[in-house]
């Protein structure tokens, strides 16, 4: 079993909430929502960070913001509006170590953040 949460999440060996499915991402709740729609767009392969995504296979990146997308679309706050995010290291604060797009709308969100 892989140690990754994010891998275990991809294999089911750990559930969640599934929205949206890809050949090659999977996009669920987040645990703790900070928005009344607060889903993580991820790809199924381990990249740890948006910088090894990038570099490492830049068309699954673009996939993971198609996605982004679909699960607003999917989520009806298309046309409301919605931000998605990539927390970065740590200085943003990322505490999962496997690449993941915030999906967050659903109310008017506060800009900067904080
Ligand atoms: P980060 O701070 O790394 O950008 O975001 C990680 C996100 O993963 C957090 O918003 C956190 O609530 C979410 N998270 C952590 N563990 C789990 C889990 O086991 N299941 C789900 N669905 N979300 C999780
Ligand atoms: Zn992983």
């Amino acid at each position: 079993m892989p140690e990754c949460l994010f891998c275990r999440i991809v294999s089911g060996g750990v559930p969640a909430s599934r929205v949206l499915e890809s050949p090659q991402t999977v996009s669920f709740r987040d645990i703790n929502p900070q928005a009344p729609t607060h889903v993580l767009v991820i790809p199924k392969d381990h990249y740890p960070d948006l910088g090894a995504l990038a570099s490492g296979n830049g068309g699954l990146l673009a996939e993971v913001m198609a996605q982004a997308h679909q699960v607003a679309v999917a989520e009806g706050i298309s046309s409301s509006g919605y931000r998605v995010v990539l927390n970065t290291g740590t200085d943003a604060g990322q505490a999962v170590q496997h690449v993941h797009a915030h999906v967050l709308g659903g109310r008017k969100l506060g800009w900067p953040p904080g």
